[in-house]
């Protein structure tokens, strides 16, 4: 057996348990509104038992389609990682070059660095119609997407000059894992986390020289560079432990890739941390229920707000912490709306030849929303909130904020 095919062996997968079922078939958004993607028993390990025997047995186009949700493992009776599988695939086999469109997608890092220091032309030039039309014929981003807003100041350079120090006094302490989202697109979410932990009795310290955790560099077709960013969070996530009881974040996606996919599929060695890394709302259920830690809410507060449970939310198994905490608000109406992807997918909906299947996904989410009628939608993925909005003309946010908003001061 080669090196490679050790490396990437599909028993780790648990290709063989497959039973033909094909139920992961009946919840693939994807296969749901086209019949041009197969779905994920024939991508997944029908597939690969053909790629095992002979690689060119792999389509790039169709393998593409796959918007890695997940959700042809959270329902899989046998436990099989058909998403993993696929990825896994496509990390192996995929002989197709890095174009410019995935170079800017992948290095969220780099395009928001620059954004948020052009004073706010990248935002304006961005959804100018003349740049979207040759984004889209150029480039291959559709114009039909909005981009998200970048911010004037990163998080971080938000929190060296205003949080800092005060973060000294307390006892207790956990890293945030901030992420490109709040350090490039809304500084405001990381603000939030900080004001919350304070007040639960908490300080808050950044993990020293974090990068993106790399989940769309493996959805653009750059392992390597994903592998290079996760070996070096790991370590800064390491050394971040030694002062701080765990880690938290505010986004699901980079949650659940640092704390799964570092593993199945860039196969690195998470161990030593990946138990450590919390989402925000599961850790500060528990402080609360468990009565470590108290918050004292405003007793005028009213909201009614619909929660939208990300795909990666479901893999994880932790949309539960965001409900119960979100229960816990006096005055706070609640509705769940079914689960369901919103089609955005990370990057996928952003490609042009993605556009139409990404928005006919989201179609009956969005639907249900209107009739809804919330105040607001919460989710706790940044991505699925971008999607949200461009597509209903209702606002979306993180639990984080609306717990900001209804705690006193
Ligand atoms: S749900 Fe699981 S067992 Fe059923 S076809 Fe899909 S991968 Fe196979
Ligand atoms: S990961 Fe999602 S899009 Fe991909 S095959 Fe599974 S259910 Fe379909």
């Amino acid at each position: 057996m080669s090196k490679d095919i050790q490396l990437y062996q599909v028993s780790e997968n648990d290709l063989e348990k497959c039973l033909k079922c094909s139920i992961c078939n009946a919840y693939c958004p994807v296969s749901g509104v086209t019949l041009k993607f197969p779905g994920p028993k024939w991508a997944g390990p029908d597939g690969e038992r053909h790629r095992l025997k002979d690689e060119t047995c792999f389509d790039e186009k169709t393998m593409k389609m796959c918007l890695n949700c997940k959700r042809c493992e959270i329902v899989c009776p046998q436990g099989v990682k058909v998403g993993d599988i696929i990825q896994s695939a496509r990390i192996k086999y995929s002989l197709q070059g890095i174009g410019i469109r995935e170079f800017m997608l992948a290095n969220t890092d780099l395009v928001g660095t620059l954004a948020t220091h052009s004073f706010g032309l990248a935002n304006h030039v961005v959804n100018m119609g003349l740049t979207k039309w040759m984004l889209h014929k150029m480039v291959g981003i559709h114009q039909g997407r909005t981009f998200p807003a970048y911010a004037s100041h990163t998080f971080e350079a938000w929190y060296r000059r205003e949080a800092a120090k005060g973060q000294q006094s307390f006892d207790r302490k956990v890293a945030y894992f901030h992420g490109c989202y709040v350090n490039y697109n809304f500084p405001e979410l990381g603000k939030h986390l900080v004001r919350v932990l304070n007040a639960m009795g908490y300080g808050v310290s950044l993990i020293k020289g974090e990068q993106c955790c790399g989940l769309p560099a493996i959805a653009n077709g750059m392992s390597e560079k994903a592998r290079a960013n996760g070996r070096h969070n790991i370590a800064a996530m390491e050394r971040a432990l030694r002062d701080a009881e765990c880690i938290v974040t505010t986004s699901s996606s980079c949650t659940f890739t640092m704390r799964s996919e570092y593993e199945s599929l860039l196969r690195l060695d998470n161990s030593s941390v990946a138990e450590s890394i919390n989402l925000a709302t599961k850790f500060i259920y528990q402080q609360l229920k468990s009565g470590a830690a108290q918050l004292r809410f405003k007793p005028d507060f009213k909201l009614r707000v619909a929660y939208h449970s990300a795909c990666h939310m479901e893999r994880l198994g932790w949309t539960i912490y965001s409900i119960e905490l979100l229960k816990m608000i006096p005055g706070l109406e609640l509705v769940k709306l079914e689960s369901r992807c919103c089609g955005i997918g990370g990057t996928y909906g952003f490609k042009k030849e993605n556009y139409d299947v990404s928005q006919s996904i989201g179609a009956p989410l969005f639907k249900q929303i209107g009739e809804v009628d919330p105040d607001v939608v919460v989710t706790d993925c940044e991505t699925c909130k971008w999607q949200i909005e461009m597509s209903t003309p209702y606002r979306v946010m993180n639990p984080i904020s609306i717990i900001n908003d209804a705690i006193l001061d």
